[in-house]
């Protein structure tokens, strides 16, 4: 709502003058009124006839007199009065205290008049304050953003057509994403070409994707691209405590747009609303969802013909929409939005660089490859905490190594330091990553060893990274098997060097055996067990959300599971510690040197493993 502030801040400050302002008047009243103070002085004033005061106001005794009603006082120039009864017809001038040259000040007080305000001034004041007060309060109220008093109105946030300045310019990679969408920006920016051939305009379209692959910033540059005004509200705002608010904020954000067509108009998260109508599971039948949607809907197909306004939506979660907003002349477009591939990569990385200060020298695609399934908006908060990195280091432009810095902490988190291990600890925790390393490398489909390190991070004492291959779309049996053996690599290590096992591992353990269930159940890779899917779906498996399973099978056969999973997992720990048993010496020398320099490279790494004699020193350090 920030646009419609500046009159509302003027109003604020006029209204707080105001109150100020009255505040002062009414304090100055009590302070001045002259009145309160004679009353003493009135009260121990002398009795006098009246005759007396007029011979003293004739002689100029007096340097004032007040008539109050009946009663007459004089002010006597010592500051004392003298007081007098006069007769309820008689005035001033009967009494001939109307002299033009005579200085004697006469006054008329009121006496009624001034009792009655002087007794209910205070309840005045005390009223127009609170009245005044009440309304600001309810303003206030009202003004604020979760307010229950603006509910009918839609708080889609309108940015002028000036406003968008974001193009296809800013959105790097999403190239079909984006021919996709040009299709749109042609309809917004030259509708009558359309028309004239009878084509109908399209009313919506879909951005689907995982989050922070740019879906807000897809449809914003559409609207900048187009030039025209763009209307966002995100889909959890149109659910809110009254049931029948969403249902009338969409009639208001589309009345709204109406207006202002060519416009686009962008519901985010639309899943929070659109989702499945009706019957049990999600939720349930949500009373004001229904509404809700049910509303944008209607709003969708009342479009006229020529309506040049075009509803944009993003979700990730496309397998719960309800099926009518997928019908033609709804969201009939589809756009999906992939997780960025390799050059995709590196040219966000530059979109995100464009405003930073870089050194010479900077190599973005070797950033890219270390990247490989991040989205968009983690790499643009690499490239930040990449500059964040170049400031604490007091440097004056962003080098390589922050930028490296930055990939890893925003991957497996920030280095910890300050956590002390013990030197027992540290040890097995170098055995244990080489572990993983040795065993990972020897395992020919296991990705490429990238980076070990025993620099605490986050959770984990230690990291062994290996890096993702690009666009793997399917995972054969071989590569799920040295996966399970390389994670079980850090254990095997661990038991053969030390004879003893930590909890270190526990984490590996989890994980091995998911691949092993998954292998069992999902794909149909157990010979025992069949190529049948055991577990019923409840969720999706698109983008990655993984789904949790419904049991759909037999006792006997949860049985045949568990037992396949426990073989596996005991054959590969076998396998793994043969690799480490196999290459003992190696693994010794790799523990000295990883244990004095606390990071290792993969080429430093595979230099000892792979075969290049020790030096006589290195011999004599793996012995120590
Ligand atoms: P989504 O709506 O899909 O969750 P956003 O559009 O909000 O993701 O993206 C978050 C941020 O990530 C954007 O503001 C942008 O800075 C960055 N980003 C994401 N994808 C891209 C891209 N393809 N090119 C440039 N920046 C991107
Ligand atoms: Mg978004
Ligand atoms: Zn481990």
């Amino acid at each position: 709502m920030a646009p419609a502030l500046p009159p509302n801040r003027r109003q604020n400050r006029l209204f707080t003058i105001f109150l100020v302002g009255l505040l002062v008047l009414s304090s100055l009243y009590y302070m001045m009124e002259p009145g309160v103070n004679d009353e003493k002085s009135f009260a121990s004033a002398k009795e006098v006839p009246i005759s007396a005061i007029t011979q003293g106001y004739v002689a100029k005794d007096y340097t004032e007199i007040t008539i109050r009603g009946n009663d007459v006082y004089a002010k006597v120039e010592s500051g004392s009065y003298v007081h007098a009864y006069k007769e309820a017809a008689v005035t001033a001038s009967d009494l001939g205290w109307n002299d033009p040259k005579n200085p004697t000040v006469v006054k008329v007080d009121n006496i009624e008049l001034n009792n009655f305000f002087k007794a209910h001034i205070g309840d005045v004041l005390f009223f127009i304050l609170m009245i005044v007060g009440i309304m600001w309060v309810f303003r206030s109220i009202a003004r604020s953003q979760n307010s229950a008093f603006s509910f009918g109105k839609s708080r889609a946030r309108i940015a002028d057509a000036k406003q968008v300045k974001t193009t296809f310019k800013d959105v790097a990679g999403c190239e079909e994403a984006k021919h996709d969408l040009e299709e749109i920006v042609d309809f917004l920016k030259s509708p009558k070409k359309y028309s004239v051939i009878g084509a109908k305009i399209p009313r919506g379209a879909l951005l689907i994707g995982a989050p922070g692959t740019g879906k807000t910033l897809l449809a914003r540059a559409v609207a900048g691209e187009a030039g025209v005004p763009f209307f966002s509200i995100s889909g959890s705002e149109f659910v809110e405590m009254f049931v029948g608010v969403g249902a009338s904020r969409v009639r208001d954000l589309f009345a709204k747009a109406k207006r202002n067509a060519p416009c686009i108009i962008f519901i985010d998260e639309i899943d929070a609303v659109g989702r499945q109508r009706g019957g049990a599971g999600f939720g349930g039948g949500h009373d004001e969802r229904e509404q809700t949607l049910n509303q944008i809907l209607t709003e969708m197909d009342g479009f006229e013909k020529d309506t040049n306004v075009i509803v944009m939506a993003a979700t990730n979660r496309p397998d719960v929409l309800d099926s009518a907003l997928l019908r033609p002349g709804r969201f009939d477009r589809r756009v999906f939005i992939d997780k960025p591939d390799l050059i995709a990569r590196e040219e966000i990385l530059k979109v995100h660089a464009r405003n930073k200060k870089m050194g010479t020298g900077i190599d973005l695609s070797s950033i890219a490859k270390q990247t490989v399934g991040l989205a968009g908006a983690d790499l643009e908060n690499i490239m930040n905490e990449a500059a964040i990195f170049a400031a604490k280091r007091a440097k004056k432009k962003i080098t390589q190594i922050d930028i490296v810095d930055a990939v890893e902490k925003v991957t497996i988190g920030a280095e910890k330091k300050s956590r002390k291990l013990t030197e027992k600890e540290k040890k097995i925790t170098a055995y244990h990553e080489l572990g993983h390393a040795v065993v990972g490398h020897l395992c020919k489909e296991s990705d490429p060893l990238h980076k070990i390190s025993i620099v605490s991070r986050g959770a984990a004492l230690g990291v062994t990274w290996f890096l993702p291959k690009e666009d793997q779309y399917t995972t054969s049996k071989t590569k799920f098997l040295d996966e399970i053996c390389g994670l079980l690599g850090g254990r095997a290590a661990e038991e053969i060097v030390f004879d003893e096992i930590t909890t270190g591992a526990s984490n590996d353990i989890e994980r091995a055996s998911d691949i092993a269930r998954g292998m069992a159940m999902r794909y149909g890779m157990a010979e025992e067990l069949g190529m049948v899917a055991y577990g019923e779906k409840q969720g999706s498996l698109f983008l990655g959300v993984d789904p949790s399973l419904a049991r759909n099978y037999s006792e006997d056969m949860a049985q045949k599971i568990d037992e396949y999973v426990k073989r596996i997992i005991a054959e590969q720990y076998e396998r793994a510690k043969e690799f480490i048993m196999q290459y003992r010496e190696k693994l010794d020398t790799l523990a000295v040197m990883l244990l004095k320099q606390e990071t290792m490279s993969v080429e430093e790494f595979t230099e000892v493993l792979d075969g290049k004699a020790l030096s006589p020193m290195e011999e004599k350090a793996a012995k120590e």
